[in-house]
């Protein structure tokens, strides 16, 4: 809804994937002036339309709008962003069918660089529902003992310090620095800010941090990716789910 231009940027990214995969997409593209009334019609259309398996609103909506009455409203069997609370809740459970989508490629991206999360001191610093919370649960459910930072946490450093695996989900450009970083840890950058000058920045300081880390994803190009790349694994799922259930 609307036109912010990141919204855009991503919404072109993932129908473009769509098309490199052979999966059948529809963009509504909404006025910003939409009701939701309106928006909520078309969530109901598309849960009940047959040839469509997943369905995401691209976030942030304009403010009339109430972002969880939207969450709600998509039929968890079709929620490829896993936002619904009976998608949440079932990744805290464990036992869940989608993942969303960002933490989902931070573990694909730490289980191909193989990386055992086992035992490993794991410290997130973002708690949102997007990121950091499933990002913090998915690093649980492969035995990493995870400690989550947020913006009230005293001793910040003292914490990242002890990270053999660093997720930084803060959305401030260059907030971690080397200085924070345990030699040899494990560096996961999920942070885009777009600078003044239209560059595209993570969370991680990446000069200072790379001569400290084991490893670590630049910013664009790391988390990003992975990100539709997860939403399209999704997809695929939600279809096989469905199709299972018909
Ligand atoms: P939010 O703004 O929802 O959350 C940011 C989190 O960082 C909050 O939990 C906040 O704490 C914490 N925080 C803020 N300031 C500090 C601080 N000084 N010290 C410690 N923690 C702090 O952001 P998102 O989780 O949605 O996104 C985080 C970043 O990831 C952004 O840059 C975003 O653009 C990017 N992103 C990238 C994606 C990708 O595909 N790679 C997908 C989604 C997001 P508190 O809760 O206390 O306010």
């Amino acid at each position: 809804m609307g036109d912010d231009p990141a919204s855009r940027v991503y919404v072109n990214n993932k129908k473009k994937a769509c098309e490199e995969l052979g999966i059948y997409s529809e963009e509504y593209a909404l006025s910003e002036d939409t009701s939701e009334e309106e928006l909520l019609k078309l969530i109901h259309t598309l849960n009940e339309k047959r040839d469509i398996n997943g369905i995401l609103v691209q976030l942030p909506v304009p403010k009339h709008i109430n972002e969880e009455t939207v969450i709600n409203a998509i039929s968890p069997k079709k929620d490829v962003d896993a936002f619904h609370p009976v998608n949440v809740g079932k990744i805290m459970v464990g036992n869940f069918d989608f993942v969303p989508c960002t933490p989902a490629g931070v573990m694909e991206l730490i289980k191909e660089s193989g990386i055992d999360v086992r035992g490993k001191e794991c410290v997130v610093v973002g708690r949102s529902n997007i990121v950091g919370k499933p990002q913090a649960m998915l690093l649980l459910h492969q035995n990493g003992t995870v400690t989550i930072c947020h913006s009230k946490t005293k001793n910040l450093k003292e914490k990242t310090k002890q990270a053999d695996i660093l997720v930084a989900a803060v959305g401030i450009p260059n907030f971690i620095t080397g200085d924070m970083i345990k030699e040899g840890a494990v560096v996961i950058d999920v942070g885009i800010n777009r600078m003044a000058d239209k560059k595209l920045v993570g969370d991680v300081e990446f000069e200072s941090a790379e001569k400290v880390a084991s490893a670590i994803t630049p910013v664009p190009g790391g988390v990003g990716p992975m990100t539709i790349a997860m939403l399209m694994k999704n997809t695929v799922k939600a279809a096989i789910l469905q199709h299972e259930l018909n």
